[in-house]
């Protein structure tokens, strides 16, 4: 697409940076809830306790660690690529392939990548089944950042040197509001995908952002990713 076209606030823009999980397809509970209650299921056997002790012990994890597998690992010395490979073996028939996406991030001038808190394999497959695996220049998972995850500092500092990416010309596109700020201070634009779907059953740290989220260091909300990409570039 001509640069013409480009929103003036994103002229300078030349690394677009993507969340996989609930930004690259539209936050669907049901695809989601698998891999929750993977999770959950993996805590229990592991610690040889009942799933709703599990779910609380996530629920602290969550909160003081950022995930549920970073709370385990620094807990309990969980050995991570166990957990990952379990977790992330979920039906993707769930999800929609939307060409409209395809077409949009074909577009965009400058490199594109995935940057998730979850495993490479785990963007690799779900990228490769939404057909737009091919169109990044890089994907970026937990394993990579030494299983720190975003919002850490470390994490996006470790995803920045991996691909020289220079943050200041950067965006990135999350659904998860308190994965933004870092970004937004090192001087990324920031995209906050919305979800219009009932996430009350979930932890709130895990809940995709809602509409009626405001906070400074979001620059831009969207429930439409490849509605809003073609709005601004
Ligand atoms: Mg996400």
């Amino acid at each position: 697409m001509p640069n013409d076209t480009m929103s003036p606030d994103l002229a300078h823009i030349d690394s677009w940076i993507f969340d996989l999980d609930n930004t690259l397809y539209p936050a669907d509970v049901e695809f989601f809830n698998q891999i929750v209650v993977k999770m959950n299921h993996f805590v229990a056997r592991y610690l040889s306790i009942d799933t709703e002790a599990a779910l609380h012990l996530q629920k602290t994890y969550l909160a003081e660690y950022g995930t549920t597998l970073s709370g385990m690992m620094a807990v309990h010395g969980m050995d991570p690529a166990e957990f990952l490979k379990y977790v992330h073996d979920v039906d993707l028939s769930f999800l929609d392939v939307n060409p409209s996406l395809r077409a949009a991030i074909t577009a965009l001038p400058g490199k594109k990548y995935i940057f998730t808190n979850g495993s490479k394999e785990h963007a690799r497959n779900v990228a490769t089944y939404l057909n737009l695996f091919d169109l990044f220049d890089g994907h970026f998972g937990v394993e990579d950042t030494g299983y720190i995850p975003k919002p850490n500092r470390h994490a996006f500092e470790a995803f920045l040197g991996t691909f020289d990416v220079d943050p200041t010309k950067a965006i990135f596109f999350e659904d998860n509001l308190r994965n933004l700020e870092v970004p937004k201070t090192m001087g990324m634009r920031t995209v906050l995908l919305v979800s219009n779907e009932d996430w009350s059953h979930e932890p709130e740290e895990a809940r995709p952002a809602n509409a009626n989220v405001k906070a400074d260091f979001v620059d831009y909300v969207s429930n439409d990713l490849a509605g809003w990409l073609e709005a601004h570039t």
